[in-house]
Parts: structure tokens; sequence; C-alpha cells
């Protein structure tokens, strides 16, 4: 049966699913945004699980439109997946990477026996993503496959951006 995928306004932080998925930096390091929000309800354990994931190049972890996978530490979640997501240049490998986000983030759920995933909206922070393409995306992500999910959740923390996930849900 596919996942069944809901939408709501929230805060990401606070919910009780297998894995919240994080809009981290390729650094893995911490930053603004969500990302700040995670790590500060997760607790300090959190950045000491992220430092200690090797990096692949100087400086990074996670390569943009790949993910890792820690545990949740003081979250309600029992695992944060981390997951880069591109800066918005307008440029059709925005979409390539930001549809791989998504995916290798669900890959890693499921490859974990992991049955709830919550999201927030990749890259439509700080990263400028525009927002009806990306909720295009992430939706389409969710729908191309067959997933062994119970439920893909999107977390989004503004009504402008729960909208758009409403619109591109249909
Ligand atoms: P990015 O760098 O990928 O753009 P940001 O963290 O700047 O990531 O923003 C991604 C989205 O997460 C934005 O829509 C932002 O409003 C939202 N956001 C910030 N804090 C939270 C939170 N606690 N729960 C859910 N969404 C959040």
């Amino acid at each position: 049966m596919a996942a069944r995928i809901e939408v709501l306004r929230g805060d990401l932080t606070q919910q009780a699913v297998d894995a919240i998925v994080n809009a981290a930096n390729e650094k893995l390091l911490g930053g603004g945004g969500v990302d700040g929000a995670i790590h500060r309800a997760a607790g300090p354990e959190l950045l000491e699980a992220c430092r200690k994931l090797p990096e692949v190049q100087p400086g990074v972890r996670c390569p943009t439109g790949e993910a890792r996978i820690t545990p949740g530490f003081g979250l309600r979640a029992r695992h944060v997946i981390h997951t880069v997501g591109p800066v918005y240049r307008g440029r059709p490998t925005d979409a390539v990477l930001l549809r791989s986000a998504y995916r290798s983030a669900l890959e890693l759920a499921v490859e974990h026996g992991l049955r709830s995933v919550a999201f927030p909206a990749i890259s439509c922070g700080v990263y400028g993503y525009p927002l009806d393409e990306a909720a295009a995306i992430s939706i389409s992500v969710v729908r191309d496959r067959d997933w062994a999910l119970d439920e893909v959740r999107f977390v989004l923390f503004s009504n402008d951006v729960l909208s758009a996930w409403k619109r591109a849900l249909g």
C-alpha cells in the first residue's frame, strides 16, 4: 500500500515520528532555520553524532542531494535524517538536486525499516526555492514509488508554505 501523505502547519521538532528530516547543509554541523531548531530540541549529542560522520571531501559530510541518518536524542522522533537541498539558482540542476534530496531521505528511511517520516519544506527558507515548484517536486517523489512506509508527513511552518503544499497535493 502506498504511503499516506499528510500536510499540516506545525513545528517539525515536535513530531512523534520514526524520523524527522533536517534541511541541513553539507557540513552537517548545524545552522539557522529548521536545522538550528532541530539541534536545539535534540540537544548537544546530535552535533556530536554529526561530527562523527565521515567527511567525503574537506568540510563536506553530506553532498547536496544526499542524506545521512543519526539518532534523534532529545527529540520525540527516534531519528534525524539529514538531507541537503540545493541553493535555488534558477537552473535545471536545482530540480534534479531537490528531487534527489527528498528521494535520498526516503530511501534511507526504508533501508532502516522506519515507517513514518516528517519533512520540512527543504530549500524553501534561506535557500530560496520557489514554493509551488518545491511542493510539486516533493509530492511527486513520494508518489513516484510504492515506498515501504506508512506515512510521509510535511510539517510546514507558515500559511504560505502550507498553501503551496495543499495545491501540490491537489
Ligand atoms: P533551507 O536552507 O533548506 O532553505 P531553512 O531552514 O532556511 O532551510 O528553511 C526551510 C523551511 O523550514 C522554511 O519554510 C522555514 O520556514 C521552515 N522552518 C523553520 N523552522 C521550522 C520548524 N521548527 N518546523 C518546520 N519548519 C520550519
